[in-house]
Order: structure tokens, then C-alpha cells, then sequence
């Protein structure tokens, strides 16, 4: 996936290390990098967005333990269809 602007850093490697970067668990060099991309890049921050939103949403469902997939498909569905829903048509 990509918005078709240049980034110092590839939407795509950024995209792999959402995941961590919303544990916190990225060394603060690499948070910035990401932090940056995210301000100018739309497509990853909604990507970011969407990942932040079905983390609060499985850990409100299971507390600590690890979501099913099911339940993250689930969960990842329904949050898409509400973006479709919502979005405004052209
Ligand atoms: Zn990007
Ligand atoms: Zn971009």
C-alpha cells in the first residue's frame, strides 16, 4: 500500500512496525520515524488508527489474553463496515 509520496521511510515498513509502535515497544529513534511518517502520510494513519481501535477493542473483550483471530476478524470487519457507512459519497 502506498499514497504515492516519497517518505523518507517506505509506507510499507512502516506499516510492519504499526503494530509495535502501538505497544510501545520501538526504541524512541525509530517512534520518531514513525510518529513523522504518520503526521504526512494519510493512508498509514488511518492504518495506525484502525490497528489503536481494534487494540482497545480486543483488550475491552478479553483483558490481557491474546485475541483469537476470529474475534480481530470479527472485530476488523465491523469497524469497516462502519467506515463505509460513514464515508460521505462522491
Ligand atoms: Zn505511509
Ligand atoms: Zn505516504
Amino acid at each position: 500500500m502506498s499514497c504515492g509520496e516519497h517518505h523518507d521511510v517506505d509506507c510499507s515498513e512502516i506499516l510492519q512496525r504499526v503494530y509495535v509502535f502501538i505497544d510501545n515497544e520501538l526504541e524512541d529513534a525509530t517512534s520518531d520515524e514513525i510518529r513523522h511518517h504518520l503526521e504526512e502520510c494519510a493512508p498509514c494513519l488511518d492504518q495506525y488508527d484502525l490497528e489503536r481501535c481494534i487494540k482497545k477493542l480486543v483488550h475491552r473483550s478479553c483483558g490481557d489474553e491474546q485475541a483469537p483471530d476470529a474475534l480481530r476478524a470479527k472485530i476488523l470487519t465491523r469497524l469497516t463496515e462502519a467506515r463505509v457507512e460513514t464515508a460521505s459519497p462522491d
